[in-house]
Formats: C-alpha cells, sequence, structure tokens
C-alpha cells in the first residue's frame, strides 16, 4: 500500500512519544528527518535502526519527487521533525499536499506540538483560536498579522524565538496594548519549563533585563468586540501605505473605515 507515515516526535521531554510512534518507526523502510543527527538521539534511545535520510526547507523541492516516485514503487516512509508535529511550522507540507495529489494515503499520528500544551496550559480561551506560527519578518506583512491580532476575538498563539522575544513583545505592546492578557510559554516539557503572563506590560518587564534562553510560545487573549478601540496611530500607518501603494484617499479611508468599525470620515480626518 501506498503510505507515507508523518510522525511527531518530543518536544523536549523524550518519554513524549506514542507507542505507536516508535513501532512505526521500526517499521518504515526509511525514516526522513529534518536534522538526522539531532534525529539520532531520539531513534537510538528508542533502539530505532531504520536508515534515516535528511530532509529540510533546503533540499525538499529537490527531493520531492523523488520521495514520490519511491513511495509509489512499495518504498515505506516516514516523516519526523527536530522536534513535534512534521508541517507545523516545520518541513511536511509539500510532502503531504504532493501525496494527497498522487492519491497516495497519509496516516498521520496524534503527538507532540508545542500550540496546544501552551494554548491549554495558558487558561486563555481554547475553545476557538489562531494560530500564526512565526510572524512574516516583511515590514507591511508583520504589521498587518499584528493588526489581525489586535482586533482578533479569538486566542492567538505564534512561535518566536528567544532572542526575538521582546521585539515582538514590544509589537504587541503598540497593536494591543500593554492591558492585553498573555501568556509565554518557555521551555515545555522541559526541566526548567516556565509561563509568565499575565498581561503584556508585565511579561516585559519580566523579561526585560534577562538573558533568554529557551523555546518560547506566546498564547494572547482575544478581545471582547465590544472592547475593540482602534489604534489610530496604527490605522493612520496603513493609511498611509495604502495611499503608498496609489489608492485615493478617499477609497483607502473607506476600506479602514470599514475594517475597523469607524466611519469613513474619523479615518479621513487622521491625514
Ligand atoms: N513542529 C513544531 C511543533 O509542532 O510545535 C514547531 C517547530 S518550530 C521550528 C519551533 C518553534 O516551536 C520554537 O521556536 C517555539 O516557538 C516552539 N516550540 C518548540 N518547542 C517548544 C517548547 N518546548 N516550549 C515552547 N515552545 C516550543
Amino acid at each position: 500500500m501506498n503510505k507515507i507515515y508523518i510522525i511527531p516526535t518530543p518536544i523536549g521531554n523524550l518519554e513524549d512519544i506514542t507507542f505507536r510512534a516508535i513501532t512505526t518507526l521500526k517499521n518504515v523502510d526509511c525514516i526522513l528527518a529534518e536534522d538526522t543527527r539531532k534525529s539520532k538521539k531520539l531513534l537510538n534511545h528508542y533502539n530505532i535502526s531504520t536508515k534515516i535520510i535528511s530532509y529540510h526547507q533546503h533540499n525538499e523541492h529537490q527531493k520531492l519527487m523523488k520521495i514520490i516516485e519511491n513511495i509509489k514503487s512499495g518504498i515505506n516512509y516516514a516523516i519526523i521533525s527536530d522536534a513535534g508535529t512534521p508541517s507545523i511550522s516545520d518541513p511536511g507540507f509539500l510532502l503531504v499536499r504532493e501525496c494527497v495529489k498522487n492519491d497516495i494515503l497519509v496516516e498521520t499520528l496524534p503527538g507532540p506540538t508545542a500550540l496546544i500544551p501552551a494554548l491549554v496550559n495558558s487558561g486563555l480561551a481554547s475553545d476557538r483560536f489562531v494560530f500564526e506560527g512565526f510572524l512574516p519578518k516583511k515590514k507591511i506583512d508583520r504589521e498587518r498579522i499584528l493588526l489581525e491580532i489586535s482586533k482578533n476575538e479569538k486566542t492567538t498563539i505564534l512561535y518566536e524565538s528567544p532572542k526575538r522575544l521582546i521585539k515582538l513583545l514590544k509589537e504587541l505592546l503598540e497593536f494591543c496594548g500593554g492591558d492585553r492578557e498573555i501568556m509565554v510559554a518557555r521551555e515545555l516539557t522541559k526541566k526548567f519549563e516556565e509561563h509568565v503572563g499575565n498581561n503584556i506590560n508585565n511579561v516585559i518587564e519580566f523579561f526585560k533585563d534577562k538573558e533568554i534562553i529557551g523555546e518560547i510560545t506566546i498564547v494572547i487573549k482575544g478581545i471582547k468586540k465590544r472592547d475593540f478601540n482602534p489604534n489610530k496611530s496604527i490605522i493612520k500607518k496603513d493609511l498611509n501605505y495604502l495611499i503608498d501603494a496609489g489608492l485615493s484617499l478617499s477609497a483607502a479611508s473607506k476600506y479602514l473605515a470599514k475594517k475597523n468599525g469607524l466611519k469613513k470620515s474619523e479615518v479621513y480626518n487622521l491625514i
């Protein structure tokens, strides 16, 4: 049967792996791993001696079609990433998409991922949430998503590297205000796991003079619609972007008014 297995692996604590994940990794013909050296530690821990080859964001385009051909000819693969679930801010998506296109069965095992324990542990609403992963680097795209987060009624989850945490917190302060509730989960499942809250001001205060190390997931409370207070300086920035991009003042104001629940004249008057 043509099939690929997507196998989540621990995000810190080596014991967070299912029996089925271990059996599957032992039984497939080949494991695709983001970093073979890192994954060998896990595989050795569980006496898994299956052949392992590298599959990461820099070679996935090049290897993709060969892997698809091999699966069709009967080779069984499992894919793992350095930590957590492949395809969640990690390689895997392209391969799964190509398998689906080629009628290859995809079997994704449930298992570790950082966003779920961070969300559940935060105490923030977990019935409706948005996972944004890492924010884009390009300023215009980044600000567009920050604006969305500022207005989002659902809980938002973000990934960030420790060295960029303060920069991101300051951006969240600008877009959401210091009172917005957040919870920063650091080093989930590891010895020094910690959860720092409860609003943006407090979290900045907590981290600002520290050397921040380890892995970070951020959970941000959604707003109640009636509490949304549009940030005029951000709308003004947006207005300038749209005008720079060639829209007339009237069209840009109309668009932003609709988007922010304001009157067109209120937006118009910002410039
Ligand atoms: N595929 C992974 C998953 O399923 O969660 C995510 C991989 S992504 C490249 C790595 C990011 O996930 C980190 O920068 C951090 O934001 C988050 N992360 C991974 N492990 C974590 C941990 N133990 N504690 C907190 N966040 C973690």
